[in-house]
């Protein structure tokens, strides 16, 4: 909802900064001048230091923050200095399986999928109302965990998830089942019924968010749920499970692990007691997944995966609006988005111009401190991430493609990376044919319709596309002919919650979000019975 407010704002004010809405509400610090990347000031000063002190450490099982069964507990760090924010309880096999028997006791005895859906409903608005008023603090953790701007955060993200909990919230009481009319003397329903305890494996990258997309769903269906968050940020979900107790929600619906995948998310997706994954990650683990799943007990899967999404803009688009928005759908969240458009296919007819105009608009990119506002962009997650980044940056400039801008870290401390836009990129280009995760926009040229759309399909992944033009036939063509699970017509990034999400091919099966979801969170029984008089029929 809110991405939505700034693309339509932004359809307003088509040569305006981004930096502009991430000013004003909510922020911590005093707004100060934001400095243009080419200087490394903001990053060589010391990072501002956060408002709130980290509470929760621990395993929430069984509505409970205990500790450990082995002892063992792992860092968690801050993206702008590598340093330790805090060491978070390491879940593992054993404590998977106390969560999922506190999931499972939940299920079969507890109250919640035996509960009026009014009721639960009406725990589930109590959360949204809660995550809302702790705004702030969340904001912070979030951000501190995750180098995420605190403004995207605070203003965006957070607004998101309280509205994906009271989309859910309000479908909680409306999920039921058909009257069929079979052939026969039988009246014949169906019950659609919570599947049992749900394992969810979420990631880095929008940590609560994905929180939500995943808890929201399972839960207005009536399921339990175990969830492991992302080694790399485990601070918010700890601080939410606090005001899932405060909400009502019943002791053991909802259990979150902080830990490791081959370990605490093997053992999830491994059990035998668990009865449905949702996992959002990389495509590469997505796989691991579902053989862990078949060769377990055969529980479905829903996976959010990988992509390599092209942003087409074609001959008659507005080039200043196109420009900002093809800078929008790859820099965002520092490129961190399994949705980046990181193909940027543009007309040979405007290709000098548009990468002309984006190589200046990724130079007054602002880059430092995500608590600062008026910030831009902030450190990538991880020092992983960095190299990784780093890697494809080269490979890019080894493999002929014109580096205009950018190409390097920025600051000599923390993930920061510069700003890259490559121009002359060629499809089998490992920078655009693979999945980088990070601020490194790569712009292709194309020529007509047909040639894109056979070169935009041409590739593993299908989760989303951007096309930007002004001609509805054109705008008709691509809609039906892109494979993806998503597009955005002279936008990018509308995220509400009514929307389904998801991708075709490898970028994942099944959707999230919408009333779609609610398909992958309930199981259809039918009831047959003898009727006694069947001239009634
Ligand atoms: P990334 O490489 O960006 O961290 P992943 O897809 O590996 O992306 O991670 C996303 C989530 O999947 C994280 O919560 C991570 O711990 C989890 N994960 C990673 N490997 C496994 C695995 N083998 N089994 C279950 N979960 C895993």
């Amino acid at each position: 909802m809110a991405i939505r407010m700034i693309t339509s704002r932004l359809s307003h004010s088509s040569s305006s900064s981004l930096a502009f809405l991430f000013q004003g509400r909510n922020s911590r610090v005093a707004a100060t001048a934001a400095l243009r990347y080419t200087t490394a000031a903001p990053i060589a000063q010391d990072p501002i230091k956060p408002s709130v002190n980290v509470e929760y450490t621990k395993l929430f099982i069984n509505g409970q923050f205990v500790d450990s069964t082995s002892g063992k507990t792992f860092p968690t760090l801050d993206p702008r200095t590598g340093e330790v924010i805090a060491h978070v309880d390491e879940g593992d096999v054993e404590d998977i399986n106390r969560a999922v028997v506190a999931a499972r006791n939940a299920f079969d005895e507890g109250p919640w999928p035996k509960m009026s859906a009014y009721e639960r409903s009406k725990v589930l608005f109590r959360i949204a109302d809660l995550i809302e008023k702790h705004n702030d603090e969340i904001a912070t953790l979030e951000t501190w965990d995750s180098g995420k701007l605190y403004q995207q955060v605070a203003t965006i993200e957070i607004p998101m998830i309280v509205r994906i909990l009271r989309y859910y919230a309000g479908w909680a009481d409306k999920i039921h089942g058909l009257t069929v009319p079979a052939d026969g003397p039988y009246h014949v329903q169906t019950l659609h019924e919570p599947i049992g305890v749900v394992g969810q494996i979420i990631p880095w990258n929008f940590p609560l968010l994905m929180f939500a997309w995943k808890i929201g769903p399972a839960l207005a269906c009536g399921n339990t749920v175990v969830l492991k968050t992302a080694e790399q940020t485990p601070l918010s979900a700890l601080y939410v499970s606090k005001l899932l107790q405060e909400a009502g929600l019943p002791e053991g619906v909802v259990n979150v692990i902080s830990g490791f995948g081959p370990t605490a998310g093997a053992a999830l997706c491994s059990h035998m007691d668990v009865d449905k994954l949702a996992f959002t990650g990389s495509t590469d683990t997505g796989k691991t997944i579902m053989s862990l799943a078949a060769n377990s007990n055969l529980k479905p899967v829903t996976l959010e995966l990988g992509g390599k999404s092209p942003f087409i803009v074609c001959e008659d688009a507005d080039v200043d609006q196109a420009v900002e928005f093809a800078h929008f759908a790859l820099f965002f969240n520092q490129g961190q988005c399994c949705c980046a458009g990181s193909r940027t296919y543009v007309h040979e007819s405007i290709y000098d111009e548009f990468v002309e105009k984006a190589k200046a608009r990724a130079l007054k990119r602002t880059v430092g401190d995500p608590f600062e506002s008026g910030n831009e962009q902030g450190p990538q997650i991880s020092s992983e991430q960095f190299e990784k980044v780093l890697k494809y940056i080269r490979s890019g400039v080894e493999s002929g493609a014109t580096l205009e801008t950018g190409g390097d870290r920025l600051g000599t401390r923390g993930y920061y990376i510069k700003p890259t836009v490559f121009s002359n990129v060629k499809d089998d280009m490992l920078i655009a044919t693979d999945e980088i995760f990070g601020p490194v926009q790569s712009i292709l040229k194309f020529k007509d319709h047909d040639e894109v759309i056979r070169r935009a399909n041409a590739t593993k992944y299908g989760l989303a596309a951007g096309v930007f033009t002004k001609n509805i036939d054109t705008a008709n063509t691509f809609m039906r002919a892109l494979r993806v699970g998503t597009i955005w017509i002279n936008c990018f990034d509308i995220f509400d919650a009514a929307i389904p999400f998801g991708g075709y091919k490898m970028s994942g099966q099944g959707r999230e979000k919408g009333e779609y979801s609610l398909k992958q969170y309930l199981q259809v029984k039918a009831v047959v019975t003898s009727l006694k008089n069947p001239a009634w029929l």
